[in-house]
């Protein structure tokens, strides 16, 4: 099956019941034991299961192309939960860029743990081999990067994180399922934050880790999801599970508008430079294109000619971009993420990223021409 069939058909069968042809939610927080006090329907406890998040985890794993997916509160709580899988005496290599609240979990959560890690440039396969240690378990990519849209070569790094007995996992918040399958080149986990384009419409948060293989770790995942308790709620999994069934028709506008503007950006004379993998002129372009499945995203960055002060005047002109923080929505945002980030942040003051909506491309195009002017 399609990917576009797999997020209609997988983990949305019909009800036995009335037949709903829409899923129901299953609220429910307990279910009834057998006369043996057995559960023979396969439920106890919604902590430790429940239908509604089970079909969403079964959509996910499908769309990924792995053979299991365990889904949290948030994208942070399945970062967390990667990094449950590490031991005190670990290493962790991450992205220099990565998205800020990973890097504050290495260093904030972890570090305190006796989990060290190095941040090192994805971009390079000499800088990633010089970062790893003979401790290092666990190899930590995103790409497209946050918010510098880098691109790292996902299949050599994973080959060298098995070389050295780690293995890799991968963001795929950025590219999604639709533009990137990271476990068919080799990464052991994905991870997402489904907060942004699974959910799609800014009204619900979520994560996943999805796993290549079952055994040991899927096991480890599934064990520390009942035992941590960040699970989405029922009614968070079914918006996120019927936010689905649109993410390849609304991923595949959103990026074709997001070219566009890239386009339409690198031609404009107050803007210094621009970040999306889809021009030619982006240092990872060739990369992209191996790896990436025909389309480069819905995000891009871009400096403008000025400074922190600029930017944000420029971002306070736009009409059809709403300045907030996230992304992956049917609306457009803009957000100067040097300002978000914090002290460790590497993002440039003239910097704003954009996550291209559902709008129509000419009048996000118009607007980003009067607010340039
Ligand atoms: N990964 C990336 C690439 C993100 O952009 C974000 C949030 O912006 C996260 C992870 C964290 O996700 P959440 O905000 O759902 O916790």
């Amino acid at each position: 099956m399609k990917l576009e069939t797999l997020s209609i058909r997988v983990g949305r069968e019909i009800e036995p019941d009335a037949g709903d042809v829409a899923p129901a939610i299953h609220l429910s927080t307990t279910y009834e034991r057998d006369a043996d006090g057995e559960f023979s329907r396969g439920y106890s406890y919604t902590r430790a299961d429940n239908p509604t998040r089970k079909a969403l985890e079964q959509c996910i794993a499908a769309l990924e192309g792995g053979v299991d997916a365990t889904t949290y509160s948030s994208g942070s709580a399945a970062s967390l939960a990667v990094f449950s899988l590490l031991r005190p005496g670990d290493h962790v290599v991450a992205p220099v860029e990565s998205y800020h609240g990973t890097a504050k979990q290495l260093r904030d959560i972890l570090a305190p743990m006796g989990i060290r890690h190095a941040f090192a440039d994805m971009t390079s396969i000499d800088a990633v081999r010089a970062a790893v240690t003979p401790q290092t378990r666990l190899i930590w990519v995103e790409t497209p990067s946050n918010p510098m849209l880098n691109i790292s070569d996902i299949g050599a790094i994973a080959a060298l994180a098995h070389e050295r007995g780690a293995i890799l996992c991968c963001d795929n918040t950025f590219a999604t399922p639709v533009w990137q399958h990271p476990l068919e080149l080799g990464s052991d986990l994905v991870m997402h934050s489904s907060t942004k384009f699974f959910g799609g419409h800014s009204d619900v948060m979520g994560g996943a880790v999805i796993a290549r293989e079952s055994g040991e770790r899927a096991a480890q995942l599934r064990d520390y999801q009942g035992t941590a308790g960040s699970v989405p709620s029922a009614f968070d999994a079914w918006l996120i599970r019927r936010s689905l069934t649109t993410l390849s028709c609304r991923v595949r506008a959103q990026t074709e508008s997001a070219a566009r503007i890239a386009e339409f950006l690198s031609r404009h004379p107050n803007v210094d430079r621009v970040f999306y993998p889809g021009l030619e002129s982006h240092r990872g372009h060739a990369l992209a294109r191996k790896q990436m499945k025909g389309g480069f995203g819905a995000m891009l960055s871009f400096c403008i000619r000025g400074g922190r002060a600029e930017a944000f005047a420029i971002a306070a002109r736009m009409k059809y971009f709403t300045r907030a923080t996230s992304l992956g929505g049917v609306e457009s945002l803009v957000e100067h993420r040097a300002s978000i980030e914090g002290p460790h942040s590497v993002t440039p003051e003239s910097l704003l990223r954009l996550s291209i909506g559902l709008e129509h491309a000419d009048d996000l195009i118009g607007d980003l021409d009067q607010a340039l002017a």
